[in-house]
């Protein structure tokens, strides 16, 4: 079969990947998209058990693709506060979205919501679309790469864009390494009732078994990850409804209520992951084939979604400049621009993981005390949640703030 030729040829059609997909064909590049599964649809009836919080500059790119509004008519819920303590809730750290001057600090989506908007709008662009088909063969040359797919006709790009996520076989296949550091720790995930409303707030407390957040749902449940040690999300898996109900309002103090399970609960394990390099010849890392990190702080999707912006930004200007796009200079220009933040991000969320873990005598009075004390300091609470809504440091374009948001 021979192959088809197009600029750039995105692999995995996860929500980072169908995003670079859709930048890329409306910035006017011609694009492939491979998947290895049909992505599950929207599900009116149930709410998606894996939920991601998005940060204001992910919601801004989601804008930009046309997909935003689309997005918030399947159950987006915003979220105006963030509240965090560890014992003691009048010494947490809390703040609102109008520190830094915007309507909401977030929104909470499905998984499924943003693959379903993200999907509908590639099947009106025209993007090459390939699914369900995995990469055989990854050939790069000194004038495009080559990639064979178990299926259909093989693919001619001048950059591939490996996007299939933290197991990458793509970024394996191109030989691309990662430092893998298990936490031995997973994140334990479920939708819960509470007795009190969840007042569109984040929660999160520190409990000693490790970080609890209570993200607010559109319908008033919550969706809770607790990260805990594996044996622990091992037995609270097994545990029946009402006792691990019971079990998490006690670690979340009761802040708001009585706590009863509503449906499915799983557990998911944690690492820290950085890739050593994020571009070799013809390829480049985005999202979680670059990186995974700790969800404490709820930014693996949205610091991918800042990697789509920037690689977008970057080959528009190769083009600008008659660049290949896949040429050496182009592609550290990207690594450049994200790989340092994404390393800092990735080790504050390990340190801040790590400090609140540990159990040293002083630390839990040092803890308590450092988030009362940033409470306080409000240049300082600022910064922080500037550093959440996606930003801070050098904004690709199209995750910048909106005039009007
Ligand atoms: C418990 C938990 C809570 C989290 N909460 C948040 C949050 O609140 N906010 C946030 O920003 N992030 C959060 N994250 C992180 C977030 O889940 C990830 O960062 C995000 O899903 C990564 O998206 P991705 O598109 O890079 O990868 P993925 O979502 O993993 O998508 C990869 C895609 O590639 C496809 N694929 C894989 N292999 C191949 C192949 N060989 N060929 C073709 N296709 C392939 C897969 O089918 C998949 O569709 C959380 C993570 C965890 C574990």
């Amino acid at each position: 079969m021979s192959p088809r030729r197009v600029e750039v040829a995105v692999v995995g059609g996860g929500a980072v990947g169908a995003a670079t997909a859709l930048a890329l064909d409306q910035a006017g590049f011609a694009v492939a998209l491979v998947e290895g599964l049909h992505p599950a649809p929207f599900d009116p009836d149930r709410v998606d058990a894996r939920v991601y919080a998005l940060s204001p500059a992910s919601l801004a790119l989601l804008a930009r693709l046309g997909v935003r509004d689309a997005l918030a008519a399947l159950r987006a819920s915003r979220y105006t506060r963030m509240q965090v303590w560890q014992d003691q809730p009048e010494r947490g750290l809390g703040f609102d979205a109008g520190l830094i001057g915007e309507r909401e600090l977030g929104w909470i989506v499905e998984d499924a919501a943003l693959r379903q908007v993200l999907w509908d709008a590639l099947g009106r662009s025209r993007v090459d679309v390939r699914v369900p088909a995995r990469v055989e063969r990854f050939e790069p040359g000194a004038n495009d790469v080559r990639i064979a797919l178990d299926g259909g006709a093989p693919i001619r790009a001048s950059l591939v864009v490996a996007a299939d996520g933290a197991d990458s076989p793509l970024r394996a296949l191109a030989g691309l390494a990662v430092d893998p550091v298990p936490y031995g720790e997973s994140g334990v995930v479920a939708h819960v009732r509470t007795t009190r409303s969840h007042e569109s707030t984040a929660w999160q407390r520190f409990t000693p078994e490790g970080p609890l957040a209570f993200l607010p749902l559109a319908d008033g449940r919550s969706s809770i990850v607790w990260s805990v040690r594996d044996a622990l999300a091992r037995e609270l898996l097994r545990l029946p409804d009402d006792a691990f109900a019971a079990r998490v309002g006690d670690a979340f103090q009761h802040r708001l209520g009585e706590v009863a399970v509503d449906g499915e609960r799983l557990a998911v394990p944690l690492r820290l992951q950085l890739a050593r390099r994020w571009v070799g010849p013809r390829i480049a890392l985005a999202g979680d084939a670059a990186h995974a990190v700790h969800p404490l702080a709820g930014q693996g999707l949205n610091l991918g979604l800042l990697d789509v912006g920037a690689l977008v930004a970057t080959l528009v200007e190769a083009r600008e400049g008659r660049a290949d796009l896949g040429a050496p200079d182009t592609l550290r220009a990207y690594e450049r621009w994200r790989q340092g933040d994404v390393a800092i991000a990735a080790r504050a969320f390990d340190l801040i993981a790590g400090l609140f873990r540990s159990d040293v005598p002083g630390l839990t009075w040092l803890r308590a005390t450092g988030l009362a004390l940033v409470d306080r300091l409000t240049p300082v609470k600022r910064e922080f949640a500037w550093h959440a809504a996606g930003f801070a440091g050098r904004v690709p374009p199209l995750c910048a703030r909106l005039a009007t948001p």
